[in-house]
């Protein structure tokens, strides 16, 4: 595994190289006549107890990095290195399935959307109780009662409502629920995709306040996967800026949002509300529309998109590359740029 980049916690994950590319089929046998490059050569790590927000816009690849995280899709090629609770490091993306059941208590996922990952025939001491009585073999019904009433309280829901069903409940109770379930088994790493994106803007602070409390609380690491920069600013250490299925730049978070490096970047910050409106980076349009991961550009993916591209840009892709201390950033301008103030300190 790598070096902690905080040099006292340990890395929990390192993800390396990692490839998922769907076959593109025609034809009455089915021919491959093409690749999707839905993830295309991503590497990061995420210290244990941190929280690495992953950003994009909608098909960059950001979900699918994270399903190749629990195995709910295989990956193509690369490494996804995991501390286990006692210590070992496994491959998550070569482990035997059976390995992988075990493993799974340890990663846990939270989805966008609380009512569809929920039973709507299952009342909550069900929903939460689960996975205790499929992965625990916690068979006492009692003892599962019991441990349900303690995960509904540390979400900030009564215990009392275990018997009731999810259409009682609002959107941000739902996701508490669901909260509540993942952290049954105790889990180390928690994969939340867009955890907040389908609750009304006043619900989805006390979500990630509640996240952030649990954190905390039980030491979890996050990777929090988000197309909304100003949600993972919130609750993230540092972040990872994803463009057609590869990092175009990592960062810590406030670094990232006081001076981003990438043209990409810079032109997603110019979305992001600021308190202060006289504050202003400097502005980049973000034109055109996000190349199909199936037919990417040649060289850099952005060049077209990008005000900055030069003749290089068209014929090599750039290599993600430490500009400043754990700062990385994957343009061939990026140094030149941010000297004539293309990401201008806001
Ligand atoms: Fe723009 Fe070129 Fe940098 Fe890509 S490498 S982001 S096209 S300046």
């Amino acid at each position: 595994m790598a070096e902690s980049s905080n040099g006292n916690k340990p890395v929990l994950l390192e993800v390396n190289n990692l490839k998922k590319y769907f076959p593109i089929n025609k034809g009455f046998f089915k021919r491959v006549v093409g690749q999707v490059r839905a993830v295309d050569g991503v590497s990061f790590f995420i210290n244990e107890g941190e929280t690495l927000g992953l950003v994009g816009e909608s098909g960059c690849g950001k979900t699918t990095t994270a399903r190749c995280i629990l195995r709910a899709v295989e990956p193509t090629a690369g490494e996804i290195r995991f501390l286990t609770n006692d210590g070992r490091t496994v491959d998550i993306a070569t482990l035997p399935e059976e390995e992988m059941r075990f493993l799974r208590a340890e990663i846990q996922m939270i989805f966008q959307d609380p009512y569809a990952s929920l039973n709507p025939r299952h009342n909550i001491l069900d929903i939460v109780g689960e996975p205790l009585f499929v992965i625990q073999q916690m068979t006492n019904r009692e003892e599962r009662t019991e441990r349900v009433r303690e995960l509904l309280q540390l979400v900030g829901l009564r215990p009392e409502y275990m018997q009731r069903f999810p259409h009682a409940f609002s959107g941000g109770q739902r996701q508490r629920i669901v909260i509540a379930r993942a952290l049954a088994l105790n889990p180390r790493l928690i994969v939340a995709d867009e955890p907040v994106s389908a609750l009304d803007v006043s619900v989805q602070a006390q979500v990630l306040n509640l996240m952030l409390d649990l954190q905390q609380k039980l030491n979890l690491t996050y990777l929090f996967v988000a197309h909304d920069l100003s949600v993972v600013k919130h609750i993230s250490d540092r972040v990872a800026v994803m463009y057609v299925g590869k990092i175009a730049e990592i960062s810590p978070t406030d670094e990232l949002y006081y001076q981003p490096l990438h043209p990409y970047t810079a032109a997603l910050m110019e979305a992001v509300p600021v308190a202060d409106p006289r504050i202003r980076s400097a502005m980049i349009e973000l034109e055109g529309d996000v190349p199909s991961p199936a037919n990417p550009p040649s060289g850099c993916y952005f060049h077209p998109r990008c005000q900055f591209a030069i003749d290089i840009c068209s014929k090599e892709a750039p290599e993600l590359t430490e500009l400043r201390p754990e700062h990385f950033v994957s343009c061939h301008r990026a140094q030149e740029l941010t000297l004539e103030g293309i990401g201008e300190p806001r």
